[in-house]
Parts: C-alpha cells; structure tokens; sequence
C-alpha cells in the first residue's frame, strides 16, 4: 500500500520563554488514520495539538496538510473540527442546534442543514431527544453531541484533547468504542492527546510517545507495547520490569539464568538494563537441585481471569501476571522458578 500522507508536521519547535515545550517535532499523519499524542503532564501534547490547531505559532517548522503549508493559517481557515475537555456545548440550546451551529456559521441553511444533522443525530443514535436542551443530557450523550458538531462540518482533520477525561472509568471505556467506530465511519484523520496509556492502545492506529517535548517512539500500539524503543517508553507504557542486569558479554546478558542475546548497537561491557513485561514471565515449580531463577512469591491477588503475583528474587520484586488455570497450588511464600522468553525481553543501555 501506498502511504497517503495528509498533515506533515515538519520538524516543528515550541519554545515559551526558556521552556522548550516541543523539541523538532517530525510527524508524518496518514489519511484516515487515528493518531494519540501520549506523555506525561508537560511533555508537550497539547501544545502541538494546539499548534497544529493554529491557536499558536510554531517557533520553528511547518505544517503541511495535502502538500500545502498551512503554518499561517488561522484557525477558521483550516476548519478542523475539535472537541476539548470542556466540549464547549451552548448549555441552552437544543441538541440539534448545537449539531448545526458549525453548519450555519458556514452559510448551510434549510434542507441541507436539517438533513446533515439528522445524519448525526443517528450516527450518535440521539435521534429522540433533537429537541432537548444540551443541560438536560447524561455526560455519554454529552460527549456525543460535541463529537458530532465537530464533525458536522466535515472537518479535514478532527482534533481531540483529553475528551473523555471527565467521564467516569464504565462510561469512558464505552465511549472509547464509540469514539474509535465513528472516526472509522467517517474516515476522518484525526488527532487526540491524552495521557491514559490504555486509551491510547485503545483507539490509536499510530501511538505517538513524547517526553520533554520531544517524540521517543512513534509506531502502532502493539509494535510500541512489544518493542519499546527506550526504558521510558517501556515503562510508560503498561508497567513493564525494568531490571538491572549487569554488564553485556558475549553479545548476551544473564537474566536470572536465562541469557538475552542483544545484536548491535550494545557492545560489551555496557551495564543493561532488561524491560520484561508481567505476561511475559513465566512461573514453574522448582526441583530440589535448582537454583538459578528461583524466587519467592511475596504477593499475589486474584483478579478474576489472571492472578498477579510479586515474586521476590535476589532482592528485586518482580510482577507477574498469568492465567488462572496456570497458577494452581501456588500461595504467597511458594518457591518457583522464573521463566523467560529471551524474544520478549527488550534490553537497553543503562542510562
Ligand atoms: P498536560 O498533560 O499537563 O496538559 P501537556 O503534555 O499537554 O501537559 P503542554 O501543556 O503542551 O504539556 O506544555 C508543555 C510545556 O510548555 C510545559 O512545560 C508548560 O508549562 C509549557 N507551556 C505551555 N503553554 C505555555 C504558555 N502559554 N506559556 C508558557 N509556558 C507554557
């Protein structure tokens, strides 16, 4: 296939003061797709999606949407559509005139504006309450009516910061879904910050990891979950082991008695520090004779389909997950060996 590139965010820079906010941000977004902008408080999520809003200036760079730049733009002119924490909702109005305001500010009146907001009123399935005024809805039906004004209006590009962060945690899962089937109906490219990693797995098709304003990883979620470009982004995302092991030799490392091989960039005699993710270790009785990669269960709490364990080895907890059916006769104090899948171990440098 073919990339279809529609916004470029070419090497963008965002100094306020002394604070680099975003350090030469490179991002290439394809058409239709679902882009997160995921970090911690600060690392600059909003800021570039602000940025790519037009409500502020890049410092350095330049926005490219279908070849064109856009960086002077202002924000009417690009006529993306956006939804904020806050959705901005006028409280008074009805349901279906919030859905149409978009539209008449752009001039669609009449049949055409009554027929676009119909469309969405059953895309968002909120057909029977059209007339009610926005005060008198749930925070769900809310939160759909600000998804679809924004994309009444069929926006080039739908933008997104932290729209679901005031729902409770049933409810925000269920619109996570919602959120992620609508932008598929309408194969709108769009762009949401937020720091949850699990919505980010959620409804991304490209997961875009920033840290001091700066991209540390960009990829789909899985290769992000499994292949963790650095300890940071390893540990950000979904509470992985970071393990100290000691110094590479031979191209390997020693974890807990299982070797990790490590091609190049690593050399030998660099301190390693393995990320090893709860699912991906694995638990076996222990015979009289073993010794190497044994611990001792410290804690362990039944979640329903998996148990989590802690088990303490040479010091070092280390968490655990596995299924209840592979977890029999184990209490807390059990003796087990630790099993590794040296090709679901990522090794980086020390820092
Ligand atoms: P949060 O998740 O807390 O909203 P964020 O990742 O969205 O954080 P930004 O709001 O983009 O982060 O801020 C990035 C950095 O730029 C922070 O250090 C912030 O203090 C700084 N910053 C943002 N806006 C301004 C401003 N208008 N003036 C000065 N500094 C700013």
């Amino acid at each position: 296939m073919t990339s279809d590139i529609h916004l470029h965010i070419n090497k963008v820079s965002k100094r306020f003061g002394t604070v680099d906010a975003l350090r030469d941000v490179d991002l290439k977004i394809e058409r239709g797709s679902f882009v997160c902008l995921l970090g911690p408080s600060g690392c600059g999520k909003t800021t570039l999606l602000r940025i790519i809003a037009g409500f502020e200036a890049a410092t350095k760079g330049s926005l490219i949407l279908d070849g064109q730049d856009i960086s002077n733009q202002p924000p009417h002119k690009r006529g993306f559509g956006m939804v904020f924490q806050s959705l901005a909702l006028f409280p008074h109005m009805s349901v279906a005139r919030n859905i149409g305001y978009g539209l008449k500010l752009r001039g669609v009146k009449g049949a055409a504006q009554r027929d676009r907001v119909e469309e969405l009123l059953n895309v968002i399935q909120l057909p029977h309450i059209a007339d009610r005024p926005v005060s008198a809805l749930s925070g769900g039906q809310r939160q759909r009516v600000a998804i679809a004004r924004a994309l009444a209006i069929q926006p080039p590009l739908f933008l997104l910061d932290e729209p679901l962060s005031a729902l409770d945690a049933q409810l925000r899962d269920n619109m996570q879904i919602e959120l992620r089937q609508l932008q598929q109906k309408f194969g709108v490219t769009t762009v949401l910050v937020t720091h949850d990693q699990h919505e980010a797995m959620m409804l991304a098709d490209e997961l875009v990891v920033l840290k001091d304003g700066a991209i540390r990883q960009s990829a789909p979620p899985s290769q992000i979950y499994n292949n963790p470009a650095d300890s940071f982004v390893a540990d950000f995302l979904g509470a992985a082991n970071l393990i100290e092991v000691g110094a590479m030799k031979g191209g390997a490392i020693d974890l807990f008695g299982t070797p990790v091989k490590s091609s190049p960039p690593h050399r030998d005699g660099e301190q390693m520090l393995a990320a090893v993710r709860a699912e991906h270790i694995g638990l076996s009785t222990v015979g009289k004779d073993d010794k190497a990669g044994v611990g001792a269960i410290s804690f362990m709490r039944d979640l329903g389909a998996a148990t989590e364990f802690v088990v303490t080895i040479d010091g070092k907890d280390l968490r655990v997950r596995r299924t209840s059916a592979q977890v029999q006769g184990l209490n807390v104090g059990s003796k087990v060996g630790l099993t590794f899948d040296p090709s679901m171990v990522s090794l980086f440098k020390a820092p």
